[in-house]
């Protein structure tokens, strides 16, 4: 025999490695090597690596073997002595040899395995808008969804009354093909039936062959208080049906929460603008501000400035996770007098006058404006 690598060397692992390191060095090497993951020219070479991991592994994995193998080296140990799993057999065994350590990993792709492949049925999403109050204090909705019932002319067959589906000649009702792929076979789902075993040479006319006819129903959705825009609720098992009895997919209820006149909602927060009159902003006084609720006061000081907000603790929305509600923001918007009479100009003009012989300590914002406009261009 030519020069056969070490088992340790062809593992990657030190002589004292654990049965752990031994089994993980491989699953890493099979990973690498496999055929899914390797075509053409490089399945070949990939073929060699992984026959040369797998002796290794069976091997080292083995306790009395290694034993042997740590003591006499290749001459100590026979690679084709154990039941035909040897290197000659190579890849026919694969499955067996990936059954135990990669079951986990490859199992689920290889599903149905002999047998009809069950599909579950394609998720639904349905779009619902809501007002901002009813995702505040929760909802009960009903909405019309489609659903599959079952043909009653052909009794969910698909065929034609009188007539029966046919076993399925790509693959004699197994519902799988075995496919070359690279150097060894997969099963596949048949193309020709998808998977059933059966085709339908003459569909029944008033499902087209589908066995199940698309129709509508009611369905009760409880929308919890507190949901926020873009929020899904699940509805299990409401979407389209299984194919060969798999099971249904879901409903998914995606929230649309309409645009509000008043507030607008920051996840638990409510923000609103108020409109001051200048002479309430400057004299301070109550004002009476919307909350989703009812109403609310709030006490404007003295010289209140636009822009100014106020902070209703415990107004805003209990958010579906939160313990406490949010709070309302109240953004004070100071409103300009608009369709002055002669008489109220005049008065302004008077009050502009008392005000300008107070100078500018009437005027906070424009007095540290003009501060700022000194400090930028005229220092
Ligand atoms: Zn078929
Ligand atoms: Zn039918």
């Amino acid at each position: 025999m030519a020069s056969k690598r070490d088992y340790y060397e062809v593992l990657g692992v030190p002589k004292n490695a654990s049965e752990d390191e031994i089994k993980k060095a491989y699953r890493k090497l099979a990973m690498k090597y496999h055929p899914d993951r390797n075509q053409g020219d490089a399945a070949r070479t990939a073929e060699e690596k992984f026959k040369e991991a797998k002796e290794a592994y069976e091997m080292l994995s083995d306790g009395q073997r290694r034993a042997a193998y740590d003591q006499y080296g290749h001459a100590g140990v026979d690679p084709n002595m154990r039941g035909g799993m040897g290197g000659a057999e190579g890849f026919g065994g694969f499955a067996e040899a990936f059954g135990d350590i990669f079951g986990d990993m490859f199992g689920g792709q290889r599903a149905g395995r002999g047998g009809r492949q069950v599909y579950r049925g394609s998720d639904l999403s349905y779009a619902m808008e809501v007002t901002l109050e009813e995702a505040a204090s929760g909802k009960d909705a009903q909405i019309r969804i489609p659903s599959w019932d079952n043909c009653d002319t052909c009794h969910g067959s698909g065929a034609k009354p009188g007539t029966s589906p046919k076993t399925c000649n790509t693959c004699q009702g197994s519902g799988v093909v075995q496919m070359r792929q690279g150097f060894f076979s997969v099963q596949q789902t048949c193309p020709h039936c998808r998977g059933a075993g059966k085709v339908i040479t003459d569909p029944c006319t008033t499902c087209h062959g589908q066995g199940k006819i698309k129709q509508q129903k009611t369905l009760e959705v409880k929308i919890p208080a507190g949901i926020d825009d873009g929020m899904r609720i699940r509805s299990t098992g409401n979407g389209e049906p299984g194919t060969n009895g798999g099971p249904p997919g879901d409903l998914y209820i995606e929230i649309r929460i309409k645009k509000h006149d008043i507030f607008e909602r920051d996840g638990d927060d409510l923000h609103c603008q108020v409109p001051v009159s200048f002479i309430t902003a400057a004299l301070g006084g109550e004002i009476e501000v919307p909350t989703l609720g009812g109403k609310a006061a709030i006490d404007i000081p003295e010289g209140t400035q636009a822009g100014k907000q106020f902070r209703l603790r415990g107004k805003g929305i209990k958010g579906i996770r939160a313990s406490y509600p949010g709070d309302l923001y109240c953004h004070i918007v100071v409103e300009t007098p608009v369709k002055l009479t002669e008489y109220q100009r005049k008065l302004l003009r008077e009050l502009e006058e008392s005000l300008k012989k107070g100078g500018a300590k009437h005027s906070p914002s424009t007095e540290s404006w003009t501060e700022r406009l000194k400090r930028s261009f005229f220092s």
